[in-house]
């Protein structure tokens, strides 16, 4: 997929006549952070601990859902309905468990994305259903001056990814339109909240999940990393500025 018809079908998709990039719409885990690893494994000691039953790559396919949802979700496995406030309760105990494993590593390529979007005069706003304070605290250190003061987490939004609303959320809190945004993800659950939004949305295979599985979930393009965002990020940015439908 070259970056000049990612372009070309996701006009032909939206309807748009062009998309004037005002604002990309960045993802924490597994975008800024090499962090999935210590997620999933936390969420596997906190349910082996309860007596739920599962395995540490169903996990990956969790990501961008809130804490709250993932709990109560697997829960059922127990037969048990539980309530959002029990759901925080025991996102506390795995929130202790993921920090225990140390602090994850800044995603290679991802300061470059940002600098570079950043010198284009684009806006980068985080969108996270993370909740997790030991990594949106980081993200101000790692990343400074790269963000805007603007972000949208878990406690902005009543549904996790895949409903569109985080992202809609930070395309109103940015003050863009859809298709002045683009959504920059790793995860399948995120990428179609990302491509449900309605902005242009990036994928990148940072974890075990193939990039076909992220073009399923409705991502424009594809790339194997964030430094191989990094490296084709000023052809993208050109395309477009060229692109009319
Ligand atoms: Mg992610």
């Amino acid at each position: 997929m070259t970056e000049q018809n990612a372009i070309a079908n996701y006009l032909k998709f939206t309807g748009n006549k062009q998309a004037d990039i005002k604002v990309a719409l960045v993802d924490c885990d597994g975008v800024l952070y090499d962090s999935m690893k210590n997620h999933t494994r936390a969420w596997v000691k906190l349910m082996k601990k309860n007596g739920v039953k599962c395995t540490r790559d169903e996990f990956y396919l969790y990501e961008g859902m809130t804490g709250a949802e993932i709990i109560k979700l697997l829960f059922k496995r127990l037969g048990k309905n539980i309530t959002d406030d029990e759901a925080w309760e025991l996102y506390k105990v795995k929130g202790r468990y993921f920090k225990e494993l140390g602090e994850p590593a800044m995603m290679p390529g991802a300061t470059q994305v940002l600098t570079t979007l950043k010198e284009a005069g684009i806006k980068n706003v985080l969108v996270t259903g993370s909740r997790e304070p030991s990594v949106l605290e980081r993200i101000d250190k790692d990343y400074e001056g790269l963000f805007a003061p603007e972000r949208v987490t878990a406690e902005d939004t009543r549904r996790g990814k895949p409903s569109p609303e985080p992202y809609m959320k930070g395309q109103l809190k940015a003050g863009a339109k859809p298709n002045e945004c683009i959504v920059i993800e790793n995860a399948p659950l995120g990428v179609q909240s990302g491509h449900a939004s309605g902005s242009f949305t990036i994928g990148v295979t940072t974890g075990p999940i193939p990039e076909k599985e992220l073009y399923k979930a409705g991502a424009d393009i594809v790339y194997a990393d964030m430094a191989a965002l990094a490296a084709a990020l000023p052809t993208l940015l050109e395309a477009f500025k060229a692109a009319k439908a």
